[in-house]
C-alpha cells in the first residue's frame, strides 16, 4: 500500500478470480466458463462494430435493450446493460444498500468485496448444512438482500415461488437475484418485475452465451429501480459497454437456438459427469449450474485440487472452513469431462 492510498481502503480485501495460468496448457474448469465459441453470429457482429471503434459506443444500448426487451417480454426502461454483470452488482451495493445488505455466508465471493468497497454494512446468514438456504430467514429483514439463483458455489436452486415469498415479505427492501446461471435448468423471476417493484435480476452473457471476455451483463427490474441504477452508470462510466459486445450481444440473441443446444449439452455433461463422481466415491450437491460441487469420502478438497493441477487440469477449490473438502468443477465439453475423470482416477490412486 502506498501512503497514499484513501484510508478507508485499508481493509478492504479484493475479489481473487480464478487462476488463470500460462505455464502449460491445461483444461480449464476453475472459472464457469463455456467450453463453447460463442456464435458465428456473434463473432461476425462483433468484428463489423470493430470498424468504428473510432466512435464511442451507444450508452444506452439501444439496438440491444431492443433485442433483450423483446427476448424477455419487458420495457426498453426496465433493462439496463453493464461491463459484465459484476458491474450491476456493484451499481446495486451502490444505489440500494443505505441500511445495509444482508446475502448467505456461502456465495459468490463478490458480494462482501462490493459491501466493503461501498462502506455498506453486511451480514451473512448461514445456510443449512445441506447448503440449502431456508427462506425463513430472509423474511422482513429491513436490509437489502442478494441471493444467487443457482447459489454459487454449491448450484442449489429456491423455486421461483420461494424467491417471490423473500420478495412479498420484504416490500421496503430491493432483493437482488443474480440469475448468472439461470439458463442451466433454474427458473427465472424476470416475469416477477411487473408485480413487484422491489425486485431486481441480474442476468449475464458470460456464463451460458459464451461471452465471459466480452464482459455483458444486465438487470431488469421496474423502471424507478432501472433510473437510478443509470443514476450510477452516468455518473461512473456511461460507455460501459463497447461497441463490439453490443453487437456481439445482439448476435447472441439473435443465434438463440445455438445456446439452447449448448445449454443442453453442458446438462447432459453435467448429469454424466455427476454419475462418474459418484462411482469414484465423490458426494455433491444438486446443481443446476454449469459447475458441480464435490467432495470426496476420504481425500481432502485441497490435495485433490494440487495434484490435478500438476497434471494439468484447474478446478476451484475454497480455502475457507466448510468448503475446504471441496472442489468446484466447471462443466466443460464431454471430450474434457472424460479427460477430466481420466485424470483424477489417476490422481485418486495416488492418494488412497
Ligand atoms: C460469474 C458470476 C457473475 C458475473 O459474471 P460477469 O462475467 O461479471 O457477468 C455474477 N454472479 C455470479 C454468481 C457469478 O458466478
Amino acid at each position: 500500500m502506498s501512503r497514499f492510498f484513501s484510508s478507508k481502503y485499508n481493509c478492504l480485501i479484493p475479489y481473487t478470480p480464478g487462476e488463470q495460468p500460462k505455464d502449460m496448457q491445461y483444461i480449464k474448469l476453475n472459472t464457469n466458463e463455456s467450453p463453447f465459441a460463442p456464435s458465428k453470429m456473434a463473432q461476425e457482429r462483433a468484428a463489423n462494430a470493430a470498424k468504428n471503434l473510432q466512435l464511442y459506443s451507444d450508452p444506452e444500448c439501444r439496438d440491444l435493450v431492443e433485442a433483450v426487451a423483446k427476448y424477455f417480454a419487458v420495457q426498453t426502461d426496465e433493462i439496463i446493460f453493464t461491463n459484465g454483470s459484476d458491474e450491476i452488482l456493484n451499481f446495486a451495493f451502490m444505489a440500494f444498500c443505505e441500511s445495509g445488505a444482508v446475502f448467505p455466508d456461502i456465495t459468490y465471493g463478490f458480494y462482501p468485496v462490493f459491501a466493503q468497497l461501498n462502506g455498506v454494512e453486511y451480514s451473512e446468514i448461514p445456510l443449512q448444512d445441506d447448503f440449502t438456504i431456508n427462506i425463513s430467514d430472509y423474511k422482513s429483514i429491513g436490509k437489502t438482500i442478494f441471493i444467487a439463483n443457482p447459489n454459487a458455489p454449491t448450484g442449489i436452486v429456491l423455486a421461483a415461488s420461494e424467491i417471490e415469498e423473500i420478495v412479498k415479505a420484504n416490500p421496503d427492501n430491493v432483493v437482488v437475484i443474480d440469475e448468472a446461471y439461470v439458463d442451466f435448468g433454474a427458473e427465472s423471476v424476470v416475469p416477477l418485475i411487473k408485480k413487484y417493484n422491489n425486485l431486481l435480476v441480474t442476468q449475464t452473457f458470460s456464463k451460458s452465451r459464451s461471452l465471459a471476455g466480452g464482459r455483458l451483463g444486465f438487470g431488469i427490474g421496474c423502471k424507478e429501480l432501472i433510473r437510478d441504477l443509470n443514476t450510477i452508470k452516468y455518473s461512473t462510466n456511461p460507455y460501459n459497454v463497447n461497441r463490439m459486445t453490443e453487437a456481439a450481444g445482439i448476435g447472441a440473441l439473435e443465434d438463440d437456438e445455438y445456446y439452447k443446444t449448448n445449454c443442453g449439452k453442458i446438462k447432459e455433461n453435467r448429469q454424466w459427469t455427476a454419475n462418474e463422481l459418484k462411482r469414484l466415491g465423490f458426494i455433491m450437491t444438486d446443481s443446476y449450474a454449469n459447475f458441480l460441487f464435490a467432495k470426496h469420502s476420504v481425500v481432502g478438497g485441497k490435495e485433490i485440487y494440487l495434484r490435478l493441477k500438476e497434471k494439468g487440469v484447474l478446478v476451484r477449490h475454497f480455502d475457507k472452513s466448510g468448503l475446504r473438502d471441496y472442489n468446484r468443477i466447471t462443466i466443460g465439453s464431454r471430450e474434457q469431462m472424460q479427460s477430466f475423470i481420466q485424470i483424477l482416477e489417476e490422481v485418486l490412486k495416488e492418494l488412497l
